[in-house]
Parts: C-alpha cells; structure tokens; sequence
C-alpha cells in the first residue's frame, strides 16, 4: 500500500507543491499548524529516520538546504522549527520520512 506522499509524488493525488528536486519534493500541509507550514519529503521511501542508511545520509543535508532556501522564502528565516517523528507515540502519522518547516508565529518550547 502506498502512503499519501508517494501519491503526491506520483502526482495522483493533489498537492500544493513549492519545490521539488531529484531526490525532496515540499508540499504546503493540509493542516497547518502555524501561518508556515511545509514539509519537506524524501522522495525515496524510507520508513523514517530511524531506518536512514549511511548511504542515504546525504539526504539530510539536502533537507537542511531546502528549508534555509524555503524559510528564505516565505519570510520565517529568523524563526522556524525543522522536525521529524519518529513513531506514532511521537505523531508521526503518514510511515514515509518527512521533516516539518513550521513558522510564522512564536514558537516556545518543545512541540
Ligand atoms: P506526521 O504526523 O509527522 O506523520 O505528519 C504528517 C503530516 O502530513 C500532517 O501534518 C498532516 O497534516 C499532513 N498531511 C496529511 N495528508 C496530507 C495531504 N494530502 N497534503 C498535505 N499534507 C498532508
């Protein structure tokens, strides 16, 4: 069974898609929880962080660039979150890695 992510990769199901590259696609989440809300998808289906391989590593650098590059763009570069769950006791609902750019708003704490 595919996720909803491989979905929108495949473009059969529809997304607001605001990059894509060979290897991350950034999509605005249906849900937000702040006025910015991306996330940021590994193409490659990886379960999760906890199953990333060494080889498939470099694969976080490239995130750590696309939300400099995307928090640039949509004016939250002094203040965002970037996070991934791992698990559904941490929320991590949909089982295909991606990582949250959250901000426009003041974000305290932890969550
Ligand atoms: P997580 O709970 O960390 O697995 O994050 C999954 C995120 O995907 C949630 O914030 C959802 O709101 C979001 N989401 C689920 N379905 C869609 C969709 N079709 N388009 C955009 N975002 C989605």
């Amino acid at each position: 069974m595919t996720t909803i992510f491989e979905q929108i990769i495949a473009r059969k199901k529809p997304a607001e898609i605001v990059y894509e590259s060979d290897h991350l696609i950034a999509i605005k989440d249906i849900h937000p929880v702040a006025p910015v809300h991306l996330l940021i998808i590994t193409k490659k289906v990886i379960p999760s962080l906890q199953q990333l391989t060494e080889a498939e590593s470099f694969l976080l650098g490239e995130v750590g660039l696309v939300a400099r590059q995307l928090a640039e763009e949509f004016g939250i570069s002094d203040c965002y979150r970037l996070l991934t769950n791992v698990g559904s006791g941490a929320g991590q609902s949909i089982l295909h890695l991606h990582f949250h750019l959250i901000g426009g708003r003041p974000l305290w704490g932890i969550g």
